[in-house]
């Protein structure tokens, strides 16, 4: 358990502050598993019951793993990040065990927020694998999910697709990722708030967020962050050269953003 433990859990130290734009999505999320896991009588007294997962889909990029992490950050809870893809990648029978497993770690570190990156993973290794271990596979899953052996109280589902017509059916009925949240590309709104984020902590000179996000048409937040990792870059370079501090300028940035591509415009 020490070692799963080590492998998938995250610190969970950023907020909602720290993920630009997003604000229908983030009320999405205090309203679908927040609240209810805060409120549960509140709640209950509606006929709704904590539980049940969300799934998160969109352009890769554009921060569905940050705002999980952040969701465990907004209510002190422990993170597990999982990329299903890693505990598929076993030998058969033993995905299932390690799945069980992860499930129990996280119920014993409730509240906690269990995260499952490329949920499409499931369907798709389905028609790769021995139909058998894909079965085995999906079927513990959905067991886990519903908690049939345990209870899930205190611990938030959350899955993520760049693919969610890939998903199995199953995985979607009701008490299972049941709630469908878009996470879109940035617009030129929340490009200005990422684009503040990224600044953070940065010696900055000449810098106007608004400028970036009206040339950034298209990029996702990991695109904005490699225009700033660029341009941090170039400052480095020159600071190295004179032996001291250069500021990241905001030329520095307008030309980082010229060699990178905006990668959700298929979007
Ligand atoms: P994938 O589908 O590839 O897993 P994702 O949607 O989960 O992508 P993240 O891994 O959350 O995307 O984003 C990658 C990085 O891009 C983040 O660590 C962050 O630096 C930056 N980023 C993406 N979106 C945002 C955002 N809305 N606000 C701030 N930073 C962002």
């Amino acid at each position: 358990a020490r070692e799963l433990d080590l492998e998938f859990r995250v610190r969970a130290d950023i907020k909602f502050g720290d993920v630009g734009g997003m604000e229908k999505v983030k009320e999405d999320i205090r309203m679908k598993i927040i609240h209810p896991l805060k409120n549960p009588e509140l709640f209950a007294a509606y006929g709704k019951k904590p539980g049940g997962g969300v799934l998160l889909y969109g352009p890769p990029g554009c921060g569905k793993t940050l705002l999980a992490r952040a969701t465990a950050g907004e209510i002190n809870a422990s993170f597990f990040s999982i990329g299903l893809h890693h505990v598929l990648d076993m030998y058969i029978g033993e995905s299932e065990q390690k799945l069980h497993k992860i499930f129990e770690l996280a119920r014993k570190a409730a509240p906690a927020v269990l995260f499952f990156d490329e949920i499409d993973a499931l369907a798709a290794d389905r028609r790769d694998m021995r139909q058998s271990a894909g079965r085995g596979i999906i079927n513990q899953f959905l067991e886990e999910l519903d908690g049939s052996r345990s209870s899930n109280d205190g611990v938030l589902i959350l899955g993520a697709t760049n693919a969610p017509w890939h998903v199995d059916g199953a995985f979607m009925r009701p008490g299972r990722f049941d709630r469908l949240v878009f996470v879109p590309p940035p617009d030129e709104v929340a490009r200005r708030e990422i684009a503040g984020i990224h600044g953070r902590g940065k010696p900055l000179v000449d810098f106007d967020p608004s400028a970036i996000a009206k040339k950034t048409e298209g990029f996702s937040g990991a695109d904005l962050r490699a225009v700033f990792d660029l341009a941090t870059e170039a400052a480095l370079t020159e600071a190295m050269r004179k032996g001291a501090v250069v500021p990241v300028s905001g030329k520095m940035l307008m030309n980082a953003s010229k060699e990178v591509k905006p990668s959700t415009r298929k979007w």
